[in-house]
């Protein structure tokens, strides 16, 4: 009976997280329920895959997030990109 309420936390808990990372409530719920710590860990995790922009290393071609200044495999510098086109810079 214990098992079933720290499933249900767990669930809700994975289920609120995943839906305020626009995914559904329901998937996430039932994940964490399944397996409550990991499924939690899943969704906090979650964002990281899918928002992060991610562009390739012009060295080794391993894709790397935009915000590491340094490719994780090669060590090679990455440049920031460029801001999206559209959006007035303020020079100062
Ligand atoms: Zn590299």
């Amino acid at each position: 009976m214990l098992y079933v309420v720290i499933a249900f936390f767990f669930g809700l808990a994975g289920g609120v997280v995943g839906r305020l990372k626009g995914s559904s409530f329901f998937l996430w719920f039932l994940i964490s329920a399944i397996v409550p710590v990991i499924g939690l860990i899943a969704a906090v995790l979650y964002r990281y895959e899918i928002d992060e922009p991610e562009r390739e290393c012009p060295n080794c071609g391993k894709v790397c997030k935009v915000y590491e200044a340094l490719c994780t495999r090669c060590g090679c510098e990455l440049e920031y990109p460029e801001p999206p086109v559209g959006q007035p810079v303020h020079s100062v």
